[in-house]
């Protein structure tokens, strides 16, 4: 298991990915790391679990809000931190983070609340979780309490990570429990990376925006663990291929500071358009990769610190909140 150094700042990232250039050729591993296994809902008893009476509360819509969505909270969910979580607590901080960003029109306190100092009742998992987890996902569900898991061991190639959650009979969201499975980053280390390209430079170079992969797996699973479904729509965070597209941001200042570092090599030859930075070779670069290089790492890290959602997330998650950003005063 390995554990996340204290998170670095956008400018000091930035800075160290300005100051490197790639080169070594990376480590592909086969397939996507991060993918998710999908969502599964379990109806409650109501009466069993104390809730009060239902209001209005459902997704009953037959149109895309029912397929962007299933079910949603009225009270705000309390994450705890189960197995291998505490490793990660940076990640799921920015995650958290970014989500209660969004609901802020929703609610003025943050809807998912991350409860560092308690213990949940159901802290361990087996160690046969992933190459039997049915039994078990299903019998840590009903003790009213929301968990993040994080958890190798298991066959890597064989079970994605996932959310499990209970909604009472009107769809209200009672317990939300989300398993990470972490079989790669503890075989490869804490260097995953989803790649896409940004911009081509020339034949065999072009920008990659890098992002950490378990950083996005956990954003995407929180998505469902607050109501929502797959987005069928590419560069989303809740998509089917997620693909975070973060890079929009960073395409043209890059692609100016990259302009103007290649007018600027007059004399230049073929081979300084690989040192430039942020510029790799198109063979260096998998969908789906081990980063080895620390400038990649550093562009990696810079690229996660600024992942958005995507704006189809962000009609999700109207379909199943009301929002009130419309003349509310703060
Ligand atoms: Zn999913």
């Amino acid at each position: 298991m390995c554990t996340i150094a204290q998170w670095p700042s956008v400018l000091t990232l930035a800075a160290l990915a300005l100051a490197g250039s790639t080169a070594a050729a990376q480590v592909p591993i086969l397939r996507e790391p991060g993918k998710c296994g999908g969502w599964r809902v379990a109806p409650l008893d109501a009466a069993a679990f104390g809730v009060p009476e239902p209001r209005k509360f459902s997704v009953q819509d037959s149109g895309f809000c029912s397929q962007y969505s299933h079910s949603g909270w009225e009270k705000p969910l309390r994450l705890y931190l189960g197995e291998g979580a505490f490793d990660y607590r940076p990640l799921i901080e920015s995650a958290v983070s970014l989500w209660n960003t969004a609901l802020r029109g929703f609610s003025r306190t943050d809807v998912i609340q991350l409860d560092t100092l308690i213990q949940p009742r159901t802290y361990t998992l087996s160690e046969q979780f992933w190459s039997n987890p049915e039994p078990e996902y299903k019998a840590n569900l009903g003790d009213g309490q929301s968990v993040i898991y994080f958890k190798g061991g298991g066959d890597s190639n064989a079970v994605y990570s996932f959310a499990y959650l209970r909604t009472d009979r009107d769809q209200r969201m009672v317990e939300s429990d989300i398993y990470i499975n972490t079989t790669h980053e503890d075989l490869y280390g804490n260097n995953l990376a989803l790649t896409e390209l940004l911009f081509p430079v020339d034949a065999e170079h072009g920008v990659y925006t890098l992002v950490n992969s378990t950083f996005v797996t956990i954003l995407h699973e929180l998505g469902h663990a607050i109501g929502l479904a797959h987005v069928p729509v590419s560069g989303n965070i809740m998509s089917y291929h997620y693909m975070p597209g973060v890079g929009e941001a960073w395409e043209v200042p890059l692609a100016l500071a990259l302009s103007a570092a290649i007018h600027g090599q007059t004399d230049a030859d073929p081979n300084t358009v690989s040192q430039l930075p942020f510029v790799s070779r198109h063979a260096d670069i998998t969908p789906y990769m081990v980063v080895t290089e620390e400038s990649l790492l550093s562009q990696r890290d810079l690229f996660t610190l600024t992942t958005r959602l995507g704006e189809q997330d962000r009609i999700a998650l109207m379909c199943v909140y009301d929002f009130d950003d419309w003349n509310d005063s703060p």
